[in-house]
């Protein structure tokens, strides 16, 4: 371990404003302190004063490579390395770096997915700087974020919507503000993601084709011993895990991300690592960053860090949860009951925002999390179902129930809930009453999203979140902005709210199937179960007119966007399919039958010794394996089948259904079948290592 002063390693890899203080003259600070606060546009001047210190740090510091870095909407980030060198006239080089290299960047777009953007208008894209994300030093390359647009505008990427959602938001929640008299600048979403993993040892690893290829295993019969005794979680960390755990935070720490709490999660070999909130789009690309880091981290420790969502079947599988919140640059979190009656009115009406955003917008928020990994986590009991519902806990359920019934509220003193004037009770902040399968919880100043999965960008989910509450505040503004009586208006307003979408809230047991029935056939809400079920809707009229109002999207962007993530989906489970059955044609059929062989020699064998023998435990494994080979081969030509069929399918629409009802269960019928042939075969002859061994190999 190279440093051990945290202070001083904190951040020592970031260009970030304790530098630029440092660095940059006064008047080049204020200038670009004007954009990263207030979204000004940057002086070219200013840019090139930014660019040379930038550059002369980052060389001090070890680099000799710049690149823009950005999220293209393959999930993954995107680097192209330029050096710093240009020649000089006497025959050497010169470290160079340009305001305009700075602001502007010419990556070869064509090769990231465009969902038909970049055909329809133009074939080049570029990356604009994003100055509110700080530059950092990354294997030995200054690292620049930016947000990666086609030349007419339109947004390849997953930033670029995030920072205009982020921009909505700020404008509405600031008339809501004005209307409250609450000073505030500008209003910022902050989120704090909380990211869980697994740890596979890398020898163990490299020998399963399908955790290589697909980062899941597709198939693996279940271990005597999984999770079932809960000793796991927040169990003591082995000390290789430790090891690995101290290595990464320093990494994190060095590159200005908050890596605070770290612990054992619920499945052998799955782990948790949660940062400090920071503003929406710094948390994003710090957890774009972390992901990157625990898997290059976890090589250097002779391990595979998996951030799939459901690495091993019947064992939990890795969820985010998203931590929200809302707050002023005046230190206000919006989401925080306040001191004084009029603070609490404001939160409640906040409050309200969410919950309408969330009942209006559940689609949205049930796609943004959508992918061909968490699809098997989301609704299986282990993770929140693909139903979106909000829990709030007992004291604001109280308090919403006494506003919408007109009835004393029964907390710490009781009156009649008016807003606005000094009756209002004082909240306070309820924390002890989790519902840990709420898929969106109320936890005492944020909301956690907890259907994202594992390797989702934060992105998505928080561009459907902030655009969706910018329009319930649009709405509440454009009402109470026309009111004469903004507290009578103002109580009539929040009551209504939450009286209207009452069936959102749901306090109960999230996981249980009468939750299913009451959720759909009662309460109306929708329960889209998997991508190619959830994707569709978002060119929904309503969806794209909200989107589209708040200018978070275009709509060639929403519609590119729809086919790019049910690509992403289709082309995953072609790849699973394709895996399968090079798996079964190529070692499991093989390796049963080499066992089969064993056992047909052995049975002759014995029975040459003596017709005594009766030769039972070969016999019937060799029936049972003979039969489960049959079953095999038929299921197998069954997937190749499906994979042609599917190879013909030109529409994205149709293909995503085929995968869902077709491809997917035929992938589990053969599964099945090669799971109990693995039970009734000798591990000597298996060809892949077990579930036992994958999932106790960090020792
Ligand atoms: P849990 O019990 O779910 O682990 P924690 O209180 O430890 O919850 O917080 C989890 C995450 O929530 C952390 O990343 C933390 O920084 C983040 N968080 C805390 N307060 C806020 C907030 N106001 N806004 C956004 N995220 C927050
Ligand atoms: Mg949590």
């Amino acid at each position: 371990m190279e440093k051990t002063n945290i202070p001083e390693l904190f951040g020592s890899l970031v260009f970030d404003d304790r530098v630029m203080r440092a660095r940059l003259s006064d008047d080049v600070y204020a200038s670009l302190k004007k954009t990263i606060d207030e979204n000004e546009k940057l002086d070219e001047k200013v840019a090139d004063a930014v660019a040379e210190e930038m550059k002369n740090w980052a060389i001090e510091n070890g680099a000799t490579h710049f690149t823009h870095w950005f999220q293209p909407l393959t999930g993954v980030t995107a680097e192209k390395h330029d050096s710093f060198i240009s020649p000089s006239p006497d025959g050497g080089v010169l470290m160079e770096f340009s305001g305009k290299e700075l602001i502007k960047g010419e990556p070869d777009a064509s090769s990231f997915p465009s969902g038909g953007l970049r055909a329809t208008f133009e074939a080049r894209g570029y990356t604009a700087w994003d100055p509110t994300s700080y530059a950092f030093i990354k294997d030995k390359t200054l690292c620049i974020p930016t947000a990666f647009c086609s030349y007419s505008g339109e947004a390849l990427d997953k930033k670029t919507p995030l920072l205009r959602s982020m921009q909505a938001i700020n404008k509405q929640a600031k008339r809501i503000l004005k209307l409250f008299g609450t000073d505030a600048n500008y209003v910022r979403t902050s989120v704090g993601p909380e990211q869980e993993y697994f740890l596979v040892d890398k020898e163990v690893f490299n020998k399963r084709p399908d955790l290589k290829y697909t980062g899941r295993t597709l198939f693996g019969a279940m271990p005597p011993k999984g999770q079932e005794m809960d000793d796991h979680y927040f169990g003591v960390i082995k000390p290789r895990v430790q090891e690995y755990m101290s290595d990464l935070n320093q990494e994190l720490w060095k590159l200005g991300i908050l890596a605070k709490t770290e612990h054992n999660e619920v499945a052998p070999a799955q782990h948790e690592l949660a940062p400090i909130y920071s503003t929406t789009n710094v948390a994003t690309d710090a957890n774009q960053l972390t992901m990157e880091i625990m898997k290059k981290v976890a090589s250097r420790h002779g391990m595979e860090c998996l951030l799939h969502e459901k690495p091993f079947a019947g064992v939990n599988g890795s969820g985010k949860h998203n931590n929200w919140s809302i707050g002023t640059d005046t230190g206000i979190n919006l989401l925080s009951p306040g001191k004084t009656p009029y603070e609490n009115a404001q939160f409640l009406l906040f409050l309200c925002a969410v919950i309408q955003a969330v009942d209006d917008y559940q689609d949205l928020l049930r796609l943004s999390v959508a992918t061909a990994g968490n699809d098997h986590r989301l609704g299986a009991n282990e993770a929140p179902p693909a139903i979106i519902s909000i829990f709030l806990g007992d004291e604001l359920t109280a308090i919403l129930d006494a506003i919408r019934n007109d009835t004393p509220y029964e907390g710490t003193e009781k009156v009649v809930m008016k807003l606005g004037v000094s009756s209002l009770p004082r909240f306070s902040r309820d924390t002890t009453d989790r519902n840990r399968t709420s898929p969106f919880a109320f936890t005492g100043n944020k909301f956690e999203f907890r259907s994202l999965g594992s390797s989702n960008s934060i992105a998505c989910c928080n561009i459907m979140l902030n655009a969706a509450v910018a329009e319930s505040l649009r709405q509440y503004a454009d009402e109470l902005e026309k009111s004469a009586n903004f507290e009578e208006d103002l109580h009539a307003l929040i009551k209504r709210v939450i009286t209207d979408h009452q069936r959102i809230l749901f306090d109960g047991n999230g996981y249980g199937d009468e939750w299913v029935k009451e959720a759909t056939e009662v309460r109306g809400l929708s329960n889209l179960k998997t991508t190619a079920d959830a994707m569709p809707h978002l060119l929904d009229a309503k969806n794209k007119e909200m989107l589209m109002a708040h200018k978070v999207f275009t709509e060639a962007e929403l519609e590119s966007r729809c086919e790019i993530m049910l690509e992403n989906y289709v082309k995953q489970v072609n790849i699973e399919g394709l895996t399968m059955v090079d798996m079964v044609r190529k070692n499991y059929l093989p390796a049963i039958e080499r066992y089969l062989f064993r056992l047909a020699e052995t049975t002759s064998l014995m029975r040459q010794v003596s017709d005594k023998v009766k030769c039972n435990y070969e016999v019937s494994t060799m029936e049972r394996l003979s039969e489960l080979t049959d079953h095999i081969l038929d299921s197998v030509k069954d997937l190749e089948e499906a994979l042609k069929t599917f190879k013909g399918l030109s529409d994205v629409f149709k293909s995503s259904e085929f995968v869902r009802d077709e491809m997917l269960p035929k992938m589990d019928t053969l599964r099945s079948y090669v799971d109990e042939a693995e039970m009734l075969t000798s591990q000597k002859d298996w060809p892949f290592p077990s579930y036992g061994q994958l999932l106790f190999s960090v020792n």
